[in-house]
């Protein structure tokens, strides 16, 4: 009914050139993209509500795949900074972030960089394959920005004498610390081994990520990146997963230096759904509209 209401309110600038024909055409059309809207959204729910949640995180929801080993990442428009001291929706942003992880993890797989993506299933989730989360964030820096540059007093924007790759615990409660390789053997979080496979991994992904991003014109400062072990009879092997998105990066235009990442929704620079479009149009992975197949949007 707000849609309805919303619909017609928008119109309203052309009372007065439109017959009573018209306007009987305009409500129709209304009523009926609003029933629309309300049968999408509630397909959508009903559907979800079937499947398992597995987990609900800050960004994403997994739940459980269609077949073993498998699971079901959605992409929500949550944003949250500053361990979610800061929040909001930005309506469109999953779906965004759904296409550009897919466009990242299409090209690293292609490449020989093992990924969980399988495929994208519709605007907002795809299909990944399940795997134990390493319990660490890895960090690639190429230029000093963020947290480094408050620790270090190194001013942002300097460009780093080489790419430095960064552990932090995985913990909201402790606000993910930096943790060195010493903890992270001492405390078992990882071996000696996975710690020099995420270290390959993790520059591999930032030459992929570095190359890709300058053939549009962005300079890729840094990002962030999560590792996941998948067993195969007795071995194990290390992928990326998560999400490759400007949620996780820091994106700067080349010529002008515009943040076209989430810093825009930290330092409240303006249209973070702009900002990722942007970069979506760049790299040609736009959808015909991103704010589409969300909910019924609500009008005043
Ligand atoms: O905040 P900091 O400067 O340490 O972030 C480095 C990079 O890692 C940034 O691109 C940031 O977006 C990303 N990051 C992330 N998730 C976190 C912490 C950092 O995606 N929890």
């Amino acid at each position: 009914m707000v849609i309805v209401l919303g619909a017609m309110h928008g119109s309203k600038q052309k009372r007065g050139q439109l017959s009573k024909y018209s306007w009987q055409c305009i409500a129709l059309h209304a009523c009926r993209k609003a029933l629309i809207a309300i049968r999408r959204n509630h397909i959508t729910e009903s559907k979800m509500a079937r499947r398992k949640l597995v987990y609900e995180g800050k960004a994403k929801i997994l739940y459980e795949g269609t077949e073993p080993g498998t699971l079901v990442q959605y992409f929500k428009d949550d944003a949250t900074a500053f361990n979610a001291e800061k929040k909001d929706i930005i309506e469109g942003k999953g779906v965004l972030n759904n296409r550009l992880s897919e466009f990242f993890m299409t090209g690293l797989n292609t490449l020989g960089v093992p990924t969980h993506f399988i495929k994208r299933l519709n605007m907002r989730e795809q299909l990944i394959k399940a795997v134990e989360i390493v319990p660490l964030e890895v960090i690639v820096r190429n230029y000093a920005a963020g947290t480094m540059s408050k620790r270090l007093g190194i001013e942002e924007g300097t460009a780093l004498p080489r790419p430095i790759v960064e552990f932090c615990l995985k913990d909201d409660a402790l606000g993910d610390p930096l943790v060195s390789e010493e903890h992270i053997i001492a405390f078992n979080w990882a071996s000696q081994q996975d710690l020099d496979d995420m270290l390959a991994l993790a520059l591999r992904v930032n030459d992929f990520l570095s190359g890709v991003m300058y053939g549009v014109g962005i300079r890729v400062a840094d990002f962030k990146i999560e590792i996941g072990r998948v067993f195969e009879g007795d071995y194990q092997r290390l992928i990326i997963a998560d999400e490759i998105s400007p949620d996780s990066c820091r994106l700067w235009d080349l010529k002008t230096g515009k943040k076209l990442d989430k810093d825009v929704f930290r330092q409240d620079l303006g249209s973070l759904t702009d900002a990722y479009a942007e970069v979506a149009r760049r790299l040609g992975v736009l959808p015909e509209n991103p704010t589409q197949m969300t909910k019924p949007t609500l009008v005043n």
